[in-house]
């Protein structure tokens, strides 16, 4: 099936799994090399994960931040694109194996399969208080956060109504931050105007935190001045509180009940099981320690990048974020043209950090740029256009770019639809 190369040589079969931020990227790098690409993905799109916040509550459609993966690969011709979920890698044969029995054999192997969160050890939580990861989770929080809303107009009791209108989110980094700005903002103003037996501006939301500030991972100011910012906004902080308890009628904090219908995860993240499929060490989230160049022990044509990896640079982990990923897929695909073509080897792989970014609400964020730190509207601004831009691994950037502020910025209201069902989004006792 593989092209050949001038020699009459097959060419090398370079197989990706995942089309997140780094696959892909590792995709395009080797748009020109001369190598057959197989991309596989359980899904058919490539996902925009940064706004899946928006999605989930009420702000973009789920359209604007996902992207057909082969429309995103059509015109490169060395590559084709498999829909398939990946369940083990056979290392002797070199050969992926798909849930449906297919396999596929590669030369050169690319682990990309991201990560999810976890709820430390209580999965049965996971039903009542559903995390941020794909496409159906934001659609899912949109439906239950919406439909608080209706049940509340149509509460027999002041009781009903008020657990109704509340809103807990649990884990205070970036996403719970974006979660909690973006549900005040819906109530204070998307909805403000839309019911008449009740006031959305008084819901209660409450962002739950373990440990003892906002946004660990950036300076204490700015942690500060998220904190600030969502008070301001009437969001509810409790810090240094742990969750011990989670059901259907609310959670358990720190001893004390707190009532509520609508609970959010945002708290722990554990590696997609790339691990297990190599049978190589992994650390406690899971990620596969991959060696310097970010191939895994005695099998130097097999990397693991992105989420799924735990790559440690100057005695730290780097994080989890996009702009790791995609680096490291950039840097994988020129390692194997080099080795292709027989060039030198590259040095190990180095992560360079542009900078840290967490919005609060529309019209503020925090961004950390290491020396120099910006906060406000300024912040908002930078966020929106550069991360954005760089980030979309689509054509015509500056295009989707643009689409995303206009629906942004004009509470696109077709994203208020409720559609779809769960079991938990039945209507409460008492509501008609
Ligand atoms: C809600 C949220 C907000 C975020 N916000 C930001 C942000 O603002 N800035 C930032 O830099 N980072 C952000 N991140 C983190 C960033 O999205 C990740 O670091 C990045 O997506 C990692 O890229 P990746 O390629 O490793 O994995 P992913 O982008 O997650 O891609 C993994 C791909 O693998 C596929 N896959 C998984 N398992 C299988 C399988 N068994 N078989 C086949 N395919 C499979 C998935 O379908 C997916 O397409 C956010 C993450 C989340 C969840």
């Amino acid at each position: 099936m593989n092209a050949m190369i001038g020699s009459g040589k097959p060419r090398p079969r370079v197989v990706i799994v995942g089309a997140g931020f780094g696959g892909l990227s590792a995709a395009m790098a080797l748009a020109r090399v001369p190598v057959d690409v197989t991309v596989i993905d359980r899904r058919n799109f490539h996902l925009f994960q940064p706004l899946l916040y928006q999605v989930a509550t009420a702000g973009l459609n789920p359209s604007d931040v996902a992207w057909p993966i082969r429309s995103v690969l059509r015109d490169q011709a060395n590559t084709r694109v498999l829909l398939g979920e990946v369940c083990g890698v056979d290392l002797p044969a070199r050969r992926v194996r798909l849930s449906d029995g297919r396999e596929e054999p590669y030369d050169w192997l690319i682990l990309a399969t991201g990560a999810t969160h976890t709820y430390f050890g209580h999965d049965e939580w996971s039903g009542v208080a559903p995390g941020l990861k794909r496409i159906d989770d934001a659609t899912l929080i949109r439906r239950r956060i919406l439909l608080a809303f209706e049940h509340a107009e149509n509460a027999m009791s002041e009781e009903d109504r008020g657990r109704l209108m509340t809103f807990v989110i649990v884990g205070g980094g970036p996403t719970g931050v974006e979660l909690a700005g973006a549900i005040s903002e819906l109530a204070q103003k998307a909805l403000a105007a839309d019911f008449r037996m009740i006031d959305p501006r008084r819901a209660r939301i409450v962002l739950v935190e373990g440990g003892p500030r906002l946004l660990a991972a950036f300076p204490p100011s700015l942690s500060q001045f998220a904190h600030d910012a969502l008070q301001g906004m009437g969001v509810e902080i409790q810090l240094n509180r742990a969750v011990s308890g989670c059901d259907s009628s609310g959670i358990t904090v720190s001893g004390e009940k707190l009532p509520a219908r609508t609970v959010l995860w945002a708290a722990g993240v554990v590696a997609s099981p790339a691990a297990l499929w190599l049978g190589v060490a992994a650390d406690r989230a899971g990620r596969v320690q991959v060696q310097y160049n970010l191939s895994i022990p005695d099998h130097p044509q097999v990397f693991v990048i992105g989420d799924t990896a735990a790559f440690v640079q100057d005695g730290k982990p780097i994080p989890g974020i996009a702009p790791a990923a995609k680096q490291q897929g950039i840097y994988v695909a020129s390692t194997i043209r080099n080795a292709i073509s027989r060039k030198r080897q590259l040095p190990g792989f180095r992560y360079r950090h542009y900078g840290s970014l967490a919005t609060i609400g529309r019209h503020s964020a925090v961004i950390d740029f290491g020396k120099v730190q910006l906060r406000g509207w300024f912040a908002w601004w930078i966020w929106g256009f550069a991360h954005i831009y760089f980030l979309i691994g689509a054509r015509n950037r500056l295009l989707v770019a643009s689409q995303w502020l206009f629906s942004y910025l004009t509470y696109g209201r077709g994203a208020r639809l409720i559609v779809g069902s769960d079991g938990a989004s039945k209507a409460p006792p008492g509501a008609p």
